[in-house]
């Protein structure tokens, strides 16, 4: 991850899964960032303990209570980010909390699809809103006219199921709230690269691979990549990210992922 210097980084739903994943091996890096705010719905919840067990021993990981599906918790994750880096910016925004109901086609209902795309796109949405003005400002301090991670970027955590084209796993799961939900945000992700390439902000779509998190296993099916696995590999593409890729949809080994 020599490609990579973070000062700052903020990952939502850090508690557990992949967000987890991301806020350990971001901690393992040979130049750790200076401030790493993980946010979660429920910082001293049960559900936050592992976390909470982390930022014990690293005092560089923030925990600060985040619900995606909630602007003013959005805003006032956004007030409190703000406070701890005083005047400087928020170089990386990881749109990474979501959920997934185990729907058929027949059974999906109004308040699923409704609750789905709150969660998976809206919520993305207004928290890539409100941390623009530190991720702008992170662009400004931060020399040279490329993007990269480094400077400043939104990573949204999309998944291949949102893939018109390829209609990856239809037979194991129809999941087609889920997969509305991230094929709407992959189209805010590409709207978010034409809007923010003008402030040094680069924005990608990510898929993490199929992974064994809760989420990768509510089906009963058990995924084939590991957490660590598919984080080692997203933050090898991330390092490696560059003006080029702005608005592209990758996936954790880097292939360009068929909209
Ligand atoms: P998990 O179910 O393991 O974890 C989901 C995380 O999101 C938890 O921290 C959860 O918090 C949080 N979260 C859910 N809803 C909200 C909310 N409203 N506000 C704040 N936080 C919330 O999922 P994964 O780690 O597997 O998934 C992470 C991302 O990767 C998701 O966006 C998912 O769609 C994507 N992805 C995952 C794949 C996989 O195979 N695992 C495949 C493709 C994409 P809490 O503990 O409070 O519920």
């Amino acid at each position: 991850m020599a490609g990579l210097h973070i000062r700052s980084l903020l990952v939502t739903g850090a508690n557990r899964g992949i967000g987890l994943g991301l806020v350990q091996h971001f901690l393992r890096m040979p130049n750790p960032p200076q401030w790493i705010f993980a946010t979660c719905r429920d910082p001293k919840g049960q559900r936050a303990q592992e976390l909470q067990n982390l930022a014990s021993k690293h005092p560089n990981i923030i925990i600060i209570a985040l619900e995606v599906s909630d602007p003013t918790s959005i805003k006032a994750a956004a007030a409190k980010v703000g406070e701890h880096l005083g005047g400087s910016g928020l170089n990386l925004l990881i749109n990474n909390a979501g959920i997934v109901k185990v729907n058929t086609l027949d059974t999906e209902t109004f308040e699923d699809m409704r609750e789905i795309y709150t969660t998976n796109t809206v919520g993305p949405s207004v928290s890539s809103q409100a941390f623009l003005p530190l991720l702008k400002k992170a662009a400004q301090g931060s020399p040279g006219s490329g993007l990269s991670c480094s400077k400043a970027a939104i990573i949204n955590m999309s998944s291949i199921g949102g893939s018109i084209a390829s209609s990856y796993g239809w037979e194991l799961m129809q999941i087609t709230s889920y997969r509305c939900s991230k094929a709407a945000l992959n189209m805010l992700s590409r709207c978010q690269s034409l809007a923010y390439k003008e402030h040094g902000i680069l924005c990608v779509a990510l898929h993490p691979g199929w992974v064994q998190t809760d989420m990768g296993s509510c089906a009963g099916h058990t995924p084939p990549v590991t957490v660590d696995d598919s984080v080692q590999g997203m933050l090898k593409v991330l390092s490696s990210l560059s003006e080029k890729d702005t608005g592209a949809f990758l996936d954790w080994e880097g292939n360009v992922v068929p909209w």
